[in-house]
């Protein structure tokens, strides 16, 4: 017998027979000898409903009503849900997130969960009853006990951290589209079915705009081992699993504000090749790395800036022993670029530096939580360490930096996220299967933001990135450019970066407002965006895999105005109206599509 925590989604509890055919398959899995813990969402579009009413009524909500309102949602569904369950004959009973003891703390609209109080289930379990459990919400720990919600999309975080606190066997979500497919079938039909992904690739897949899962509830099954499927609520196909190992002893206390970080990276064989001003039009990228993947030479970070005037710098790191190699491809290269160039003078420049080392931290933890990144950038300018290159992931932040500071960097930085020498979560390697390119991912609501002449000297990034993040801001895909202006003898560079829509305005006003008294430039804002990112473990070595993306949005003249990579994805920012289209060739260029079309449920 086993315990299981199932998770329904609004559209799959869109209508009461929706809600019938869920006490059906809940009920069969009781018979079958399971106890079960129900978590379901609002029905259908019930809170895009709610939102709107509120914004009907003001532009700019209290986050406390908000929640007040939004949270209703889901309690119409496990009323209904129970009743269909006892119509069947099968003892169930509907809990709130207060009810259940879900305690979160007191941030409404995007309040994480402290701990979850198993007393009251364990005993309705006892009694043989199913448990239909409200996502999404829960309730803060302060005195006035505060209805609070986890954050759009945060059922399947409510069911994973659920399941984590019972010792589940296992937790299923239940939704829509079959499991996890390539990309989403609603923009590319012919996306394929997934039979399992690594947690640390679901991670970057949710936080890079795949819907199917709340970014945060990947985090949470990684950090506990919870063993973690998505299926279709139609049908009884096995669906996707997202694959964890399992921690050892991790505390249920803090859940999901454990520590952020789980270990401090460094490596120092490494060396950097900029090109400076090359033209800024599609192909370039695509060339560049199309020419050093034919000299076997694998790239490792790859950043890519914002342009002036009609110019673009790309810069990326490569391992010491093929530097000659990809400067030689790099040096062949310039040349041709800069004749294609014209009307303008100016020349594409090879800039080489060896002496540089790479630092990173890493963790599930530090998704929507700004200021980590933003400690990192302090640590390093406290210990008077320039940052050189940065590059971020959901779960990565890492850092460029001169190689004489990498020991200093790396002792600061265990010392400020209290890292033992030893990773404190097990690493899972891919298996030799794993394929380069796992899945693509599409995301509208990114807006990019661009700060000109920022000084070139320690603690300028934590500067900006601190002040963001004492703003609740999250930033993504930090670039800064690698060509200095001498601006009153004191060196700048730009700075950009992608931030969420709804963040962006506030972001550009934060740092205009601040400009004159750190004395950087202007800060632009561009809202006509779109991010499409491919990710997969098996990329890691693969020399061609960024110029195979490269070539596919030139082949389809789509110009890339930002690149950004980790280990496990790369990261193009294009014009918002190419999107879809930039989302479609990708996935026709790494032959992800399967031959069967996948219709969405209305
Ligand atoms: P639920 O209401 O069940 O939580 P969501 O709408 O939140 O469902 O998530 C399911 C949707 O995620 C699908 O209908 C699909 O359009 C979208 N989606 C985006 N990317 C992917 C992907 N890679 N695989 C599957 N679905 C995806
Ligand atoms: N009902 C909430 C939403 O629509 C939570 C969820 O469905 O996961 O965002
Ligand atoms: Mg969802």
């Amino acid at each position: 017998m086993a315990l299981i925590v199932q998770k329904y989604g609004g559209t799959s509890v869109g209508s009461v027979e929706r809600i019938q055919a869920v006490a059906q398959r809940v009920y069969k899995t009781v018979q079958a000898g399971n106890s079960l813990v129900v978590v379901v969402s609002a029905m259908g579009k019930t809170t895009d409903g709610l939102v709107k009413l509120a914004t009907d009524i003001s532009k700019t909500p209290c986050r406390r009503e908000m929640d007040m309102l939004l949270s209703t949602g889901e309690q119409v569904t496990i009323a209904l849900l129970s009743m269909a369950l006892q119509e069947l004959g099968q003892p169930a009973i509907s809990l709130t997130g207060a009810q259940v003891g879900i305690v979160t703390e007191a941030a409404h609209t995007r309040a994480r969960i402290l701990h979850i109080e198993t007393e009251r289930m364990e005993r309705h379990l006892q009694e043989g009853k199913v448990l239909v459990v409200a996502g999404f919400q829960g309730v803060s720990s302060a005195d006035e006990l505060e209805i609070t919600t986890l954050g759009r999309g945060g059922s399947d975080t409510s069911a994973v951290a659920l399941a984590a606190a019972l010792g589940a066997d296992f937790c299923e979500i239940y939704t829509d589209v079959p499991g996890i497919l390539t990309t989403d079938p609603r923009l590319v039909p012919e996306a394929q079915l997934m039979a399992e992904i690594t947690c640390d690739e679901m991670l970057e897949l949710a936080s890079l705009g795949a819907k199917v899962l709340h970014p945060r509830a990947v985090e949470i099954a990684r950090n506990y081992g919870v063993p973690l499927v998505v299926r279709s609520s139609w049908t009884d196909a096995p669906g996707t699993w997202v694959t964890s190992v399992k921690p050892q002893g991790r505390s249920l206390v803090n859940l999901e504000l454990a520590r952020p970080v789980d270990d401090v990276q460094f490596d120092t064989n490494q060396a950097k090749i900029a090109l400076l001003r090359v033209p800024d039009k599609p192909g370039v990228a695509a060339r560049l790395f199309g020419e050093i993947s034919h000299q076997d030479v694998d790239v490792d970070l790859i950043i890519q800036s914002i342009h002036e005037g009609n110019s673009n710098d790309i810069a990326f790191t490569v391992m010491t022993p093929i530097l000659k190699k990809a400067e030689a491809v790099a040096a062949a290269i310039a040349p041709v670029l800069r004749s294609q160039s014209n009307p303008e003078p100016e020349e594409a420049e090879v800039m080489i530096q060896q002496e540089i080392a790479k630092v990173s931290i890493s963790g599930a933890g530090m998704i929507g939580r700004p200021g980590i990144a933003a400690k990192m950038f302090a640590t390093l300018a406290e210990a008077g360490i320039n940052i050189q290159m940065i590059s971020t992931s959901e779960v990565k932040v890492s850092c460029v930096v001169n190689a004489k500071d990498c020991d200093r960097a790396v002792a600061a930085l265990r010392q400020t996220f209290e890292i033992s020498t030893s990773p404190s979560l097990p690493q899972q390697n891919p298996a030799p299967s794993t394929p380069p390119v796992r899945g693509v991912a599409l995301d509208m609501n990114q807006a990019r933001l661009a700060i000109r002449q920022v000084s070139d000297r320690p603690g300028t990034a934590g500067k900006i990135f601190g002040l963001l993040a004492e703003h609740n801001v999250s930033v993504d895909m930090i670039i800064q450019s690698q060509r200095c202006h001498i601006i009153d003898g004191v060196p700048t560079r730009d700075i950009a970066f992608t931030v969420a829509k709804m963040d962006a305005e506030a972001a550009q006003q934060v740092l205009q407002s601040h400009a004159t008294e750190y004395g950087w430039g202007e800060v632009v804002l561009d809202q006509a965006i779109a991010k499409v990112s491919i990710v997969g473990a098996g990329m890691v070595g693969q020399p061609g895999v960024a110029a195979k993306m490269f070539a596919a949005l030139a082949e389809n003249q789509i110009n890339i105005q930002m690149i950004a990579t980790s280990e496990i994805k790369i990261s193009c920012v294009v014009n918002a109206e190419q999107g879809v289209k930039a989302l479609q060739v990708i996935h026709t260029a790494f032959e992800l599509a399967g031959t069967e079309k996948f219709v969405v449920p209305a």
